[in-house]
């Protein structure tokens, strides 16, 4: 599956979703401990299945009382020869948040894919909640449940990852009730359970998005 997410942002690349050095992508089977997450600083265009960076999760009982809750780390793992040398994307803390635990895809694979798509960016320039164009075309609800914008957070930050959990209403078995959630003046974050799932999830709101601004009503 590492192919096929240098696949998809290929593809990003070409859509000019994202520009050489933008984007990145995590991926994670629910049997396992690791995740794959996609290097910072490498183009995005070219990118090879040998540059991810392999993520160990590790996740300890709070010896806090009472609360049953669990304490998560990770740490980085070496993978290849050419990974060792890079540094993980650094929108980590947002997809390590989304990955820790498997939540609706407990007997499958989670996804999660960040890119910079033109038309779902123009529209929250535009004041638009991409939650609520949603409601009014079914080819996109039907599909694809969109979340409530996060407003201006500064890029690769802990506030940014938040804000994105909390607006996904991500729970802490990992449960997420959207898909979708676009950041202001940024981005935005698709999970399913493929490359291509995921994927489909911005292709489809950035479609909608490019019609509700075509019609200038909004
Ligand atoms: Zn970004």
């Amino acid at each position: 599956m590492l192919e096929t997410i240098c696949e998809v942002l290929e593809d990003a690349y070409k859509r000019n979703w994202i520009t050489s050095r933008d984007g990145n992508v995590s991926i994670r089977h629910h049997d396992r401990d690791h995740f794959y997450i996609t290097p910072s600083g490498v183009r995005k265009q070219t990118l090879q299945p040998d540059q991810f960076k392999k993520i160990k999760i590790w996740r300890t009982i709070n010896s806090g009382v009472g609360t049953g809750a669990f304490n998560y780390n990770y740490e980085e793992l070496e993978y290849t020869d050419i990974s060792a040398n890079l540094k993980p994307s650094g929108e980590i803390p947002l997809h390590f948040g989304l990955q820790r635990e498997m939540g609706q895809h407990k007997n499958d694979v989670r996804v999660v894919v960040h890119v910079h798509p033109t038309y779902c960016i123009a529209a929250m320039h535009a004041g638009i909640d991409l939650n609520s164009i949603s409601k009014a075309f079914p080819e996109l609800n039907r599909y694809t449940r969109v979340a409530h914008n996060v407003g201006d957070v500064a890029p690769i930050s802990q506030e940014l990852a938040d804000q994105c959990h909390h607006h996904l209403e991500l729970d802490k078995d990992g449960n997420i009730a959207y898909d979708i959630v676009g950041i202001k003046g940024h981005g935005v974050v698709a999970i399913d359970t493929s490359p291509w799932r995921a994927y489909e999830h911005i292709e489809r709101l950035e479609h909608i998005c490019r019609i509700v601004l075509a019609s200038g009503k909004y």
